[in-house]
């Protein structure tokens, strides 16, 4: 996949050229509802509320992209796909 796309901008309403980016994990927000549940229910006696994923690991990982339009300067996301292996480049 090449690091530069043209393709609809949804604040220019028309297509441009845009930068594609990988968007990595970030670390969980303290103040974020999940985080805040997780923390209460692992809190004290009682442990891990969820069992360990057992089996193999899956084929195919999932592709998170931004697209960040080089006119407005805004960026937005896609519904990400699947895919075994992936390379941004060119
Ligand atoms: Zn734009």
């Amino acid at each position: 996949m090449p690091h530069n796309i043209k393709t609809y901008c949804p604040k220019c309403q028309v297509h441009t050229l845009h930068e594609v980016e990988r968007v990595k994990k970030r670390k969980a927000s303290e103040l974020k509802w999940g985080q805040r549940r997780f923390r209460r229910v692992t809190a004290g006696y009682g442990g891990f509320p969820r069992p360990k994923p057992e089996g193999r690991e899956k084929p195919t990982k999932r592709i998170a992209l931004r697209y960040r339009c080089k006119t407005c300067k805004k960026a937005h996301q896609r519904p990400c796909f699947r895919a075994k292996k992936f390379e941004l480049g060119e």
